[in-house]
């Protein structure tokens, strides 16, 4: 009987409800549902993300339901590894090459099985949406829907209205970035703009690969740069030469902002000298670790050199420790679901970089954080001061409703609205994409509502921020 009526209203009332995540009190509630209607059916702006720019290239059929949204997705297989379940039998590849499961209803079946593991969980709040909205679906993923979900997911991806551009049409995306090397030729976003779709689809510079010392492949990628750019990438001049003309590449296919990896948010200036002694020795493999960070931190002050030159924005994604996991690292490689945020500074690591181009105001640095605690001591007053400097939105382990109201909570009072930049998607789980934004824009409208009911903001100014915050700043801000 409870399991009856526990399934019946699952049924009835579907996988969304049309007031999640508004407030709780009943007036404030009001004034959300009131703000978000005018927000709901806004384009998407999407800066910054990590889709494939090959889908839209190519307009291929997505493969099936694991292969779309399991397998590719750290958030979900790093929640069902926590819980006990091997790589292997969520179909993960092993450098090694030894046997994992590749039957992709398995997968699925696996996956299903363990939904209950993400309750209260923003994947579990994406995937909802996407199986409510996309695929017709209204009740709830478990062991026992598994087949019905994956037979419909299935049949619907085979659809000519699920390929990548029917898709990004039915979005409303008005522009996406995608996250490239300088070492990609960008072949992908040359035959998108080749095939005469109007689509944009955007080259973002992410130099990692070539300006961190201790990425894997270091040395031999600053020969493939040399190659690439025919620039002696083994003389310092000559390497940022290289970036120069990367960056100059990347903005001919779109570009408008250059993205930094680093574990910290270090900074530095040093003298010519020592910046050529400190490459020589990157070049030669004899660095210590530190010599490997100040070099990372000269480079972000080199690349903001740069940004004043061309125009890119320059975003710096700080404080994760990547492959925390050493096992895994070893069998699978990177990405996969074992980074973990670590405590950062920001008021001493970006002063080098700030005492050089705080002040100016053509320059566009936008500053993230995995650790919360920076915002409302540092961040926000940063962000409040320098004209440079933006915040980027909540981000990775914060990109969650209450991830992303703690840092409006932290950041508004001191650095108001307009030292932010509107939302990241940041994902390469293409059907999470209406889903990530719609999230964002309840939350805004959610705590913008709060501050009408609680005589701290007009209606009528609230209208303006909701909008600006869901669709104007990431287009201005990011120059999309
Ligand atoms: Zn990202």
């Amino acid at each position: 009987m409870t399991v009856a009526r526990v399934v019946t209203g699952a049924a009835s009332r579907g996988l969304l409800h049309e007031d999640r995540l508004f407030p709780a009190e009943p007036s404030a509630r009001a004034v959300a549902r009131r703000l978000y209607a005018g927000v709901r059916d806004l384009p998407i702006v999407s800066p910054h993300g990590h889709t494939d720019p090959r889908w839209y290239a190519e307009d291929a059929a997505f493969p099936d339901p694991a292969g779309l949204l399991v397998v590719p997705d750290h958030y979900i297989f790093r929640m069902l590894y926590s819980q006990g379940i091997p790589l292997e039998a969520l179909g993960i590849r092993r450098k090694d090459g030894k046997p994992v499961e590749t039957d992709p209803r398995k997968i699925w079946r696996r996956f299903a099985e363990n939904y209950h593991l993400f309750r209260a969980t923003p994947t579990r709040m994406w995937l909802d949406h996407a199986f409510a909205t996309l695929f017709d679906l209204d009740v709830r993923l478990s062991a026992a829907t598994a087949e019905l979900y994956y037979d419909r997911i299935a049949d619907y991806l085979a659809k000519p209205a699920f390929r990548p551009r029917a898709l990004f049409e039915r979005f409303k995306i008005e522009a996406i970035a995608t996250t490239d090397s300088p070492l990609d030729d960008l072949r992908w976003h040359k035959m998108i703009r080749a095939s005469g779709w109007g689509g944009r689809v955007l080259a973002a510079y992410r130099p990692d690969p070539v300006v961190d010392p201790e990425f894997e492949g270091f040395r031999n990628n600053l020969d493939r740069l040399g190659e690439i750019s025919g620039c002696d990438t083994l003389s310092f001049d000559g390497y940022l030469d290289a970036h120069r003309k990367r960056r100059a590449y990347f903005k001919s296919l779109g570009a408008t902002s250059s993205d930094h990896g680093h574990p910290s948010a270090r900074t530095a200036d040093l003298g010519q000298t020592n910046k050529r002694n400190l490459f020589d020795k990157i070049v030669r493999g004899t660095f210590t670790a530190e010599e490997a960070d100040l070099f990372r931190g000269q480079m972000l002050t080199e690349m903001a050199a740069m940004s004043l030159d061309d125009g890119l924005v320059l975003q710096i994604h700080p404080g994760s420790w990547r492959n925390h996991n050493p096992a895994l690292h070893t069998a699978f490689g990177r990405d996969m679901g074992a980074d973990i945020p670590m405590r950062s500074d920001y008021v001493h690591a970006l002063k080098p970089l700030l005492d050089r181009f705080g002040n100016e105001r053509n320059l566009s640095v936008i500053v993230f954080t995995l650790d919360e605690t920076s915002y409302s001591r540092e961040l926000a007053p940063l962000a409040g001061h320098y004209p440079c400097l933006k915040l980027g939105p909540a981000w990775w382990f914060y990109d969650s409703p209450d991830g992303m109201r703690r840092f409006r909570e932290l950041t508004t009072e001191t650095a108001g609205f307009y030292n932010t930049v509107g939302f990241n998607d940041d994902t390469r789980a293409y059907l999470s994409i209406p889903a990530r934004h719609d999230m964002a824009r309840r939350v805004d409208c959610a705590f913008l509502a709060e501050r009408v009911v609680t005589h701290r903001l007009d209606e009528d100014e609230a209208h303006e921020v909701a909008h600006d915050l869901a669709y104007r700043l990431a287009k201005e801000t990011y120059r999309m």
